[in-house]
């Protein structure tokens, strides 16, 4: 069994440490935390054994009755991989004391590219981290736009993709976050962010992205347009968007008009926490105008790279090639099932 270490025990980190422990070939040896908080206690509820993360801060766990298992320095040392899900940044400083203990590490899309290896999308790129030390798993955002453009890429060739991201203010549990009453380009100047950490993924593709942020939690959306090569039916691009199992066309007669029903389909299917784990692409808003496809999509920014994740740890490991590893994934979390 892959020993599995998850550093920084918040919105990615809790999920992809319960993730790793539903896989078969892998089990979660310790998660770190800075502070005994609800989720702290959640941890231990799990089963999971607690690190403390900062040295100076380990009595505080005691203090309010978490018992932890030592500090992440130790948690390091057994494990065969690292997922760092601290902060933007923090994954960073803490590569030096993962290169220390000569474990691999996957750090997530809040840090830079220059500071990894490889930035890493399952279904783009899978073999790129193979062996590597330091991998990025790309941001919500950016995975979405990857699962989009990898089977559109081989099946069609694409001219051109152009993006506009409407964004949530922040995460259901981020309270300081905003805007509270507004509309904001963000950022005013082209291209946003995206499109470039899409390139480092597909460095060739010609890809333009727009940011807005809306007063909202629950997901992103983005409004697509791929300039294909070809000038496939829309029914046929239907179909192979359809075939993608990260990819959940949504069907007309679901009546799902926006976020806030797809959150609560994927709550009524008895998903943990009401993650949605694939893209959901409306089906009826798949259209091809001479070459060109337009579509709209949501992205769950706390859950999408979540099994993104758990397939970069088989990586980095050489323990399973990429379609073995997606599949193993999606049926253990039942990723592709709704
Ligand atoms: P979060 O704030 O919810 O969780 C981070 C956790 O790390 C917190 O529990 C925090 O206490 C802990 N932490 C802080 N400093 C630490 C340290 N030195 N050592 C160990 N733990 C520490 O953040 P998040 O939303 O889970 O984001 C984590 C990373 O994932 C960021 O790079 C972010 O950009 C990326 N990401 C976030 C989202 C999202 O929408 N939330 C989506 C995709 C990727």
């Amino acid at each position: 069994m892959i020993q599995v270490a998850v550093n920084g025990y918040g919105t990615i980190g809790k999920r992809v440490a319960d993730a790793v422990a539903a896989q078969p070939d892998m089990e979660v040896l310790g998660v770190a935390k800075t502070r005994p908080n609800y989720e702290a206690r959640g941890a231990v509820d799990r089963g999971y054994d607690l690190y403390a993360a900062i040295e100076d801060r380990a009595d505080r766990f005691a203090e309010e009755g978490i018992e932890i298992a030592g500090l992440v320095d130790e948690l390091v040392a057994g494990a065969d991989v690292v997922v760092d899900a601290c902060p933007s940044g923090v994954g960073e400083a803490n590569l030096e004391l993962y290169a220390e203990h000569g474990v691999p590490a996957l750090l997530q899309g809040g840090e830079d590219a220059d500071a990894v290896d490889v930035s890493f999308n399952a279904r783009a790129n899978y073999e790129a981290a193979e062996g590597a030390d330091a991998v990025r798993v790309v941001s919500c955002n950016t995975t979405g736009l990857a699962r989009l453009v990898a089977p559109l890429e081989e099946a069609y060739g694409i001219e051109k993709v152009r993006a506009t991201l409407v964004r949530r203010g922040g995460d259901p549990a981020q309270s300081g976050r905003g805007p509270i009453n507004d509309i904001l380009p963000n950022p005013v100047e082209l291209p946003s962010h995206h499109g470039p950490d899409v390139n480092t993924i597909f460095p060739d593709l010609a890809i333009d992205t727009l940011g807005l942020k809306v007063p909202a939690t629950l997901m992103h959306m983005h409004s697509v347009n791929v300039t294909l090569e070809a000038e496939p039916a829309a029914d046929e691009v239907r179909e192979l968007l359809a075939g993608e199992d990260r990819l959940f066309l949504i069907d007309g007669s679901y009546d799902i008009d926006g976020s806030g029903a797809l959150k609560e389909f994927a709550l009524d299917a008895g998903r943990p926490r009401g993650d949605l784990w694939e893209n959901g692409i409306w089906a009826d808003s798949v259209s091809m105008e001479g070459h060109d496809l337009y579509l709209f999509q949501a992205i769950h920014q706390e859950s999408d790279v979540v099994p993104e994740n758990v397939d970069a740890i088989r990586a980095v490991l050489g323990a399973a090639g990429r379609e073995e590893s997606m599949r193993t994934t999606d049926e253990a979390l039942g990723v592709g099932a709704l």
